[in-house]
């Protein structure tokens, strides 16, 4: 069985503790890596070796900065195949989405940051007797921690922009699937990082996340996970008047109305629902339709969930591979416990899943679809983050937009409509982040990312993410 190491001044490390624990592939029930606890002894190693290297990182020109950005997104590309199949152990995803979503984005983060540094500029202000203009200096060593749904895909999105604006980073990717971040920590040893300029220590969140966290030595943390560790983070980080950039939970409301092409909205929406298990933050998790079409839609939609094939995640023709975790599958299978005591009469989810021997054992759930549930009960307002979506019946564009509303999240939403003035009326009115019009998850890494409401706090994307690992410094000169 292969052993995690820390990535700590530039070398693979075990951890101070000598402690590990399993790393399980959810597909098969079954340890395949061992995973280092780290302590604060490793956060004090970690720490010292990112202040040191911080004054060299951060004068490096942008352009010397972006070649090493470019260099790790190569030998992501040159890996690919390893680092998907690596993904898919780890994760229980369909070895295809990593290979063609996962692995291809973490390259793609690399990438568009390394030139977004090097197109970055600050503001100047010209006035009748004075110049203002403004430096954007790193803020030094900063945190970054990551949840286990797109493991690195959502590592790497926040790595980038952090070492692109010249910040030295302590990463802590999510110990329930950390494997991508130890083989991204070797690619980075590979492409010559300068050592101490990226850490990444490995360990459970109550512990190295929180050790982390509680250091008054990192100026910023950017996290990605749940919204009640989200809060957590914001509480921690208030006192001491640090930035923190949290990306959290979602309860994606997704609107179809009656002019919309039926076919296609279909086909969005069940994979709007369902890709990755449904555990991705921007996963429709409940979908509104117009009384008009309600029925229609509901035949095609359970139509073709019913046809999406759920098994091993190394064959290609399986949709959707396992979820991540015994303890989630039993979440989500509370959640669809609870649905039926809400009243929702359960559509579709309950037929049987034909494994092998080699993954009879892994924690796979079929995509489950439930109507007839109120807009207020808990199935419809919490967040599940796997293959569960209620259908709900709307009258008009008011009560649509006062039901997706409705709800203390406010990460993505899609409306589904030929009307473009309806789409332009409803995305200005919607209480989300993102709102996708015909489409689901498609990004443009230019645009703020994030959500409103206890979906998070601050954006990423683009400059915004480049803003965030930056302090902004004005400089006035009088004529
Ligand atoms: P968690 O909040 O449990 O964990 C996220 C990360 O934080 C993990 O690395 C975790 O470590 C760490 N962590 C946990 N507790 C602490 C702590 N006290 N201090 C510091 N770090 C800590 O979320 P999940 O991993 O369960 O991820 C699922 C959640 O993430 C969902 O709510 C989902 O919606 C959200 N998410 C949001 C996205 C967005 O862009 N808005 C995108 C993707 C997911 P460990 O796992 O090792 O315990």
């Amino acid at each position: 069985m292969e052993i995690i190491a820390n990535y700590i001044n530039g070398e693979l490390i075990p951890p101070h503790s000598a402690k590990y624990i399993d790393d399980i592939n959810p597909a098969t029930a079954e340890a395949f890596d061992q995973i280092p606890l780290s302590d604060e002894e490793d956060l004090k190693y970690a720490l010292a070796s990112a202040e040191k290297a911080y004054p060299e990182w951060s004068e490096l020109s942008a352009k010397d900065r972006a070649d090493y950005l470019i260099k790790i997104s190569d030998l992501i590309k040159e890996n690919l195949e390893d680092l998907a199949e690596a993904e898919s152990k780890d994760t229980g995803k369909p070895v295809q989405l990593a290979r063609t979503v996962d692995i291809p984005r973490a390259s793609s983060n690399m990438e568009f940051f390394a030139h977004a540094i090097t197109q970055f500029s600050s503001e100047s202000h010209a006035g009748k007797d004075s110049i203002n203009y403004t430096l954007r200096k790193p803020l030094g060593v900063v945190a970054c921690i990551s949840p286990w749904n797109l493991p690195l895909y959502l590592f790497t999105w926040k790595i980038a922009p952090a070492l692109a604006s010249g910040n030295c980073v302590i990463a802590k990717p999510s110990e329930i699937t950390p494997y991508t971040a130890y083989l991204f920590s070797k690619i980075c040893i590979e492409a010559g990082l300068p050592k101490g300029v990226l850490n990444i220590l490995h360990g459970t969140g109550p512990d190295i996340g929180n050790a982390i966290v509680q250091n008054k030595r990192i100026k910023a943390v950017s996290f990605t996970g749940g919204t009640a560790t989200g809060r957590k983070i914001a509480e921690i980080s208030a006192p001491m008047f640090r930035k923190v950039s949290l990306e959290l939970g979602g309860k994606n409301p997704a609107l179809v109305f009656g002019d919309c092409d039926l076919d296609k909205t279909v086909e969005g929406l069940v994979r709007a629902s369902f890709t990755n298990q449904g555990e991705i933050c921007l996963c429709a998790s409940r979908i509104y339709i117009e009384d008009s079409i309600y029925e229609d839609f509901k035949a095609k939609f359970i139509q073709k969930v019913k046809a999406l094939k759920v098994g091993s995640p190394s064959d290609n023709s399986n949709n959707m591979g396992a979820l991540v975790s015994a303890q989630h599958l039993e979440k989500v299978k509370s959640y669809i416990a609870l649905a039926k005591e809400e009243g929702g009469s359960l559509l579709c989810g309950d037929e049987t899943i034909e494994l092998n021997e080699h993954t009879k054992n892994g924690y796979f759930l079929r995509p489950h679809v439930f109507e007839n549930l109120s807009n207020h009960c808990r199935t419809n307002q919490e967040e599940i983050f796997g293959p569960v979506v209620s259908l709900n019946v709307f009258k008009n564009e008011q009560e649509a937009l006062s039901l997706a509303n409705q709800n203390e999240y406010g990460l993505a939403s899609s409306i589904w409509t030929s009307d473009l003035s309806r789409a332009h009326r409803i995305g200005n009115q919607i209480e989300t982040g993102i709102v996708w019009v015909n489409c689901w998850m498609n990004r443009d890494l230019r645009t703020p990312f994030g959500g409103m409401k206890n979906s998070g706090l601050g954006r990423e994307g683009g400059l915004e993410a480049l803003r965030f690992f930056t302090e902004p410094k004005n400089i006035c000169i009088q004529y």
